[in-house]
């Protein structure tokens, strides 16, 4: 369990408030220009050190992101980008960073801006948030009034601006090249990689893109060393992560807990208990949309990092945690989860574009216990002809859930077939 005095995010559920006046007393901002002072190279060995991992799903080491940087940027520029698109069904968690402890990620967006050796900085941010941009824009502002932005940011020598940029409310756009085409003022359509934005990113110019929370906890981080960080969790699954509990569980919302702690844990504790008792759960999403769901009999020991959900064929993802009581109908629920990928899907690979398609229109079909019991194994087959085979991860986003649920509840759908077999039998 974390300890409070462990905790990054001291104002997640918006108890105090959220301006620079209250951030700085929650310690942000405290001694920003001594952290930069001791240079890009120390605050990348820092992070290195942490071992942190992105908090957007890939979980790539962040130390090792910002070290792919050109150490120089004499003749092109270098950029920062936020990617404050959240849109993962199941996931909340960056929408209260905003809100709530905006000069959190402003903050670490300097002090990556730093360590990547970038002057200039954007939030993409989610054309839904709207109240979300309100405040961050008064927040920016607040930082430039306040000298802590701009020409020689919090003092340090620096210079640095961060800009808002609203997108138009587009999952695709989560995707770090679309993002980048969007923000270019194109259609969010993925590029090919490589190369990768680190080499050629915005404008053509090496950028790193970082989720919000990601760079939200940069700043405690490098003030309580990355040694303090990497003791939280365990070595590879390091640091605090902020979980979103949804779907059908006493107490939604989110919660900021140790990695690592295990799935019962989370849900029994912070979110108040399944609805209906421990024993009514069917099963749980752990990491939004995308990832595979796990029945109850896993759910029992599974602990919430990215080696542990892994060694059970799921994923930590963003950490949106949809809990699902026996109440659930799995089957339509995931067909729902194809719909939408089948929807934002940008069209530009065959796979995607038909096989998201196809697996709606199958499961579609099972979930009103249609078609032949082979069906199912026709739809495994569509999952792995789009799997690995299309440009961006929205391909695999969408066969992960279908192979979840037919490696864990096949059974459930042959019985979903042969009831309506045997109804229109009558
Ligand atoms: Fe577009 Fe889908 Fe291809 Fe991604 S995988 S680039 S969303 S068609």
């Amino acid at each position: 369990m974390l300890k409070d005095s462990d905790r990054i995010f001291t104002n997640l559920h918006g108890t105090q408030g959220w301006t620079l006046k209250d951030a700085q007393k929650r310690g942000d901002w405290d001694k920003t220009k001594t952290l930069i002072a001791k240079g890009p190279e120390w605050i990348i060995q820092e992070v290195m050190t942490s071992e942190l991992r992105g908090r957007s799903g890939a979980g790539f080491l962040t130390g090792k992101k910002w070290s792919f940087m050109p150490k120089e940027s004499k003749d092109i520029p270098h950029y920062l980008v936020v990617n404050a698109d959240e849109s993962e069904p199941g996931t909340c968690k960056d929408r209260d960073i905003l809100r709530y402890e905006p000069h959190k990620l402003i903050e670490g967006a300097l002090l990556a801006a730093v360590a990547i050796r970038a002057h200039i900085g954007y939030v993409y941010i989610r054309g839904e948030f709207h109240h979300e941009t309100e405040r961050l824009k008064i927040a920016i502002q607040e930082a430039y009034d306040a000298g802590l932005l701009g020409k020689n940011a919090a003092g340090s020598g620096w210079d640095f601006d961060l800009h808002i940029h609203r997108g138009a409310g587009a999952y695709i756009c989560g995707e770090e090249t679309a993002l980048l085409e969007s923000l270019e003022g194109r259609k969010g359509m993925p590029r090919l990689k490589p190369p990768f934005p680190t080499v050629v990113g915005l404008y053509g110019c090496p950028t790193t893109v970082h989720n919000v929370e990601t760079l939200a906890v940069i700043p405690t981080l490098l003030r309580r060393r990355g040694a303090w960080f990497a003791s939280l969790g365990t070595p590879g699954n390091t640091g605090t992560k902020i979980f979103c509990l949804s779907g059908h569980v006493n107490k939604p919302g989110n919660v900021e807990e140790i990695m690592g702690i295990p799935l019962k844990d989370l849900i029994e504790r912070h979110g108040g208990g399944v609805r209906g008792g421990w024993n009514n759960l069917l099963a749980v999403i752990p990491g939004g949309s995308s990832v595979s769901l796990l029945p109850k009999d896993i759910c029992e020991t599974v602990a919430m990092d990215f080696s542990s959900l892994a060694s059970v064929k799921s994923a930590l993802g963003t950490g949106g945690v949809i809990v699902m009581d026996k109440s659930t109908d799995l089957i339509r629920t995931i067909a729902r989860f194809s719909k939408f990928y089948m929807l934002e899907s940008c069209g530009q690979c065959t796979p995607c574009r038909e096989g998201t398609g196809w697996m709606w229109r199958m499961l579609t079909r099972l979930a009103d216990g249609k078609g032949k019991p082979e069906d199912i194994n026709l739809l495994e087959d569509v999952t792995h002809a789009v799997e690995g085979y299309s440009i961006c991860g929205l391909g695999d986003a969408a066969a992960w859930p279908v192979q979840g649920l037919i490696r864990h509840f096949r059974l459930e759908i042959e019985q979903r077939i042969r009831e309506n077999h045997a109804e229109t039998q009558h």
